[in-house]
Order: structure tokens, then C-alpha cells, then sequence
């Protein structure tokens, strides 16, 4: 275990395979390091194809039993495990804050959505329903059953640690399936303490193993391999969703994608425009913009651009950068070098495409891997910030004159996650929203996720649903017994 600052009890760190805590069978650690200064936060057993095919091993011993457990005592585990996160919520707070470098309001707002999957779930455990059809030509009945998948690998990132895992997590042990996590080797340690979390709650032995590693491309791979394994779910790059995929067609593997995004955010002139920068605060900001479902291009028509563009400036530009744990900050560090390299480049490149800066823009010098809130306007539809997911704190701002227009520069992306428009008509609003090529649309609301609803993209953004009614049917095959009668 590591003691991390903050967190009160000790944050797990092995493997977790089998219900036991293990090293890896190399011996090997990696480092988890603090964003906000680079220093080392923890150290980690580093997983190995051999370590990710015992938890395979454990996962599908562990099957028939938990498939076979009353949907009632899932839905039990679950709501006690939604009550320890709810109890504990200012711990994982913490220490997400810690591993990823977000702002503690973040991580608290990160930690109820979470816990949320959870609830939700456990209402969703009892409510797997089947039923039973008179065949048309009379003679014989058809009784239709969902079953669970089976053994599930779920691959997450570290932009949200808890929740992108327990809205997996959710409803694999709603629908009575068993788990190989994967998480992010830059965030592991959340999830080794949900891992514990959901112990306490009553999960048996080998339903839920956790396999952290530095290398993901060939312990994935390994259990991609696996036939035991029956599902992929996977939250991250399209690049990776897109190997992933390609492996799971050897194997027919049931996949899940919630992969990239690149998502525009729509200001009408008969938009109320302090309500819309509220919401481009919420859709641009929260997270850091470390979120697929982030702003990633404003589209603003003409008449209310730069009034637009005043406001947000003012309002990103007075927010408190700072290490995420400390008190009154609002943007914490990108999560890596990588990450903020990554910003730093496509705001030069825009930049160097015409593109002008109002507030930010410069990457600051000293340690930790800070980028400060940077508003860019003139920004040609084609440049960088426009074209690729930058995930960082960067708003650029083009302009638009006409629906037809702004409709054509929204679509003209291979990605369809999510878009946000604001108008004070609601009939445009909805002509806009049936017309955008996304899986979600936020009318006059910076925020669409809800674990109640059915998160996910349509493109390159990805494949299936999480969480609303959709999200256990992912995890359940469906069946029918025929019979005469
Ligand atoms: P991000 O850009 O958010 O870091 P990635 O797609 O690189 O997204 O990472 C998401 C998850 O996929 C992480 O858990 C990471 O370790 C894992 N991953 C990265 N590369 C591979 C790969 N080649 N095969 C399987 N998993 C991978």
C-alpha cells in the first residue's frame, strides 16, 4: 500500500486477482507521479501477460457462481458500494485530485457521478427482463432471456478514474458477469481502491480483478487472445479503439467503444449569452477540458462573436491555477508531459495559422505539467485546435452566419460524440440537434452526462451505449428457448 497526501487510509497497490493482493509476477513496480510537480506519488506492481491471464483464470472460475447469484443480492452489492463511495467521497476525491492533477471540485463532482453508476445499476440489477411470444403461425411459444456475457475486460483511461470505471463496473455486475480492469497506468490507484470498495460491499472473490501495467499494448493483447474472454469495453483513443477492435474480430469479441471526440459547442445570436458562457464554462472547463464530451471548437454566429468571446476570456482568465488539492484552485495540471505537450503544440500551430489569443497561450516555465486557460479567436475552421481533440483548457472560436453553415462545419469531422447548442428558440435548437451527427446534444446545457441516460458516440466516436437502459444490455446476450405448446 502507499500513503498518499490527504487520503486517510492506505491506497492499495498490487494486483488485485482472485480477491487476493499480489505483485506482479516480475517483481516489477512502475511510478504513479504527481502532476502537479512530477514527483512520484506512488509506486504500482506493474502487470505482465502472465498476471493478466491469472485474472482471466480467476474471472471465469468465478463466473458460473456469480452469473447463478439472485439479481437482488447484485443489486445489494452495488447500493452498498454507491453508499461507501458516497461515504468515502471526499478520499477518492483526494486522491483522483492527486493521481490525474484535476481540481478537487472536479474530482468531487467526478466522485458523485461515479457513485451514481452504482445506484443506478443496482435499480437496473432487478429489472433484467425477458418475455414470452405466441409464434405466429400458432403451435409453438418463444420464451426470450438475457443472460450475462461473461467475462468482461474493461480498459479505461485516466481522465475520469472512478467514473469510467464504474460505469463499466456497474453494470457487469448488475448483468452477473466477472471483470479484468485495465486502468490507465497514469491513474491506477482509484481504481485499486474501488477494487477494495466494492470488496467491502459484498462483491465475491474473482468478479472484479485489477491489473495494473506500464505495458498495456501487450497484457491487453494477451487477454484479447483469451477465449474465455467474451467482452471488450473500452474508454479511450479512437487510435487504441481501433486495434482493439481489430483484435476482437478474431475472437467475434461483444464490443463496447467510447473512443474520441471532437466536439462543437453552437452559439446563436438568439442565444442568452451570459447563459451560454455559463455553459461553455461547464462544457469547456470542467475537467480541465480533459473530457471527450469537452468543447473542443465554438461556433458563434457573427452578430455575437466577440461579445462571446469578451465573456468567456474574462471568465476563463480569472480562473485560480494550481496544484488540484489546494484550496480555491479551479484548474489543476494536465495529467502528463504528453498531454500538455500535446496542447502546447495545437495552440502554436493555430496560432501560426492565423488564429489570435486572447487570454493564455503560453505554456508556463517550471515543474509540473500546467497549461493555463487560453481563449482563441479568428481561428480558420481548418486549423489545429479545430480539427483534432486537444483536451486541455483551449477554447477556439470561429464564427458562423447561417444554420446550414454552422450545421456543415459541426458534421465535417470523422468524430460524433457529443455537440452543445444555444439558442433561445427550442424548435431551432431541436432542427439543430436532429441534424448534428452526434449520439448526444445539449440544448442549452454545458453538461449532458447522466448515468441515467445513454452516453456514447456515433462515427469514429465509437460503438454502444453506457449506462440509461442501454447500459446493462451491453453486458447481457440475449436467448430464446422454443417450445410446442
Ligand atoms: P488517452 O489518449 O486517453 O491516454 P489511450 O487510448 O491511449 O487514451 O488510453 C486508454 C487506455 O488504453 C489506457 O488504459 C491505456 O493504457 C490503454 N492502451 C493504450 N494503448 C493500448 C494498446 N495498444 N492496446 C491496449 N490498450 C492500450
Amino acid at each position: 500500500t502507499a500513503s498518499v497526501p490527504g487520503v486517510q487510509t492506505p491506497v492499495p497497490t498490487g494486483l488485485f486477482v482472485g480477491g487476493q493482493w499480489q505483485a506482479s509476477s516480475s517483481g516489477a513496480t512502475f511510478d504513479v507521479l504527481d502532476p502537479a510537480d512530477g514527483s512520484v506519488l506512488a509506486q504500482v506492481a506493474d502487470g505482465t501477460s502472465e498476471d493478466v491471464l491469472a485474472a482471466v483464470g480467476a474471472a471465469h472460475a468465478a463466473l458460473p457462481g456469480f452469473a447463478a447469484t439472485a439479481p437482488r443480492k447484485r443489486s445489494e452489492m452495488l447500493r452498498r458500494a454507491f453508499e461507501i463511495l458516497v461515504e468515502r467521497g471526499e478520499e477518492f476525491a483526494l486522491l483522483m485530485s492527486r493521481e490525474n492533477g484535476k481540481a478537487l471540485p472536479d474530482a468531487r463532482a467526478e466522485l458523485t457521478y461515479a457513485a451514481e453508476f452504482f445506484r443506478w445499476f443496482a435499480e437496473e440489477a432487478v429489472r433484467i427482463d425477458g418475455d414470452y411470444r405466441v409464434a405466429p403461425a400458432g403451435g409453438t411459444r418463444t420464451v426470450v432471456t438475457h443472460q450475462p456475457v461473461g467475462v468482461c475486460l474493461l480498459v479505461t483511461p485516466w481522465n475520469f478514474p472512478a467514473a469510467m470505471l464504474t460505469r463499466k463496473l456497474g453494470p457487469a455486475i448488475a448483468a452477473g458477469c466477472t471483470s479484468v480492469v485495465k486502468p490507465a497506468e497514469d491513474t491506477p490507484l482509484t481504481a485499486l481502491l474501488l477494487a477494495q470498495v466494492l470488496t467491502e460491499a459484498g462483491v465475491p472473490d474473482g468478479v472484479v480483478n485489477v491489473i495494473p501495467t506500464m505495458n498495456a499494448k501487450d497484457v491487453v493483447a494477451t487477454a484479447m487472445d483469451d477465449d474465455r474472454v467474451r467482452k471488450i469495453s473500452f474508454t479511450g483513443s479512437t487510435e487504441v479503439g481501433k486495434i482493439l477492435l481489430r483484435q476482437a474480430a478474431d475472437k467475434v469479441m461483444v464490443s463496447s467503444m467510447e473512443l474520441g471526440g471532437n466536439a462543437p459547442f453552437v452559439v446563436c445570436d438568439d442565444a442568452d449569452l451570459d447563459a451560454a458562457v455559463d455553459g461553455a464554462m461547464l462544457a469547456k472547463m470542467r475537467n480541465g477540458g480533459e473530457a471527450c464530451t469537452a468543447a473542443n471548437r465554438f461556433y458563434v454566429q457573427s452578430g455575437v462573436a466577440s461579445a462571446f468571446a469578451e465573456k468567456l476570456a474574462a471568465r476563463m482568465g480569472a480562473m485560480t491555477v494550481g496544484r488540484g488539492s489546494d484550496d480555491g484552485v479551479t484548474l489543476g495540471p494536465l495529467v502528463n508531459e504528453e498531454t500538455v505537450a500535446k496542447v502546447d503544440r495545437i495552440v502554436t500551430d493555430t496560432v501560426g495559422a492565423g488564429a489570435r489569443v486572447v487570454t493564455g497561450g503560453t505554456r508556463p516555465e517550471g515543474a509540473g505539467f500546467f497549461y493555463p486557460p487560453t481563449v482563441l479567436v479568428d481561428v480558420p475552421t481548418d486549423a489545429a485546435a479545430m480539427t483534432e481533440e486537444t483536451f486541455g483548457p483551449v477554447a477556439p472560436i470561429a464564427t458562423f452566419d447561417t444554420d446550414e453553415q454552422v450545421l456543415t462545419l459541426a458534421n465535417a469531422t470523422p468524430y460524433g460524440l457529443v455537440a452543445y447548442v444555444y439558442t433561445g428558440d427550442l424548435a431551432r435548437g431541436l432542427r439543430l440537434a436532429e441534424a448534428l451527427e452526434t449520439g448526444m446534444v445539449g440544448i442549452n446545457r454545458g453538461v449532458v452526462s447522466d448515468p441515467a441516460a445513454p452516453f456514447g458516440g456515433v462515427k469514429q466516436s465509437g460503438l454502444g451505449r453506457e449506462g440509461g437502459h442501454e447500459g446493462i444490455g451491453e453486458y447481457l446476450t440475449t436467448k430464446y428457448v422454443s417450445f410446442p405448446l
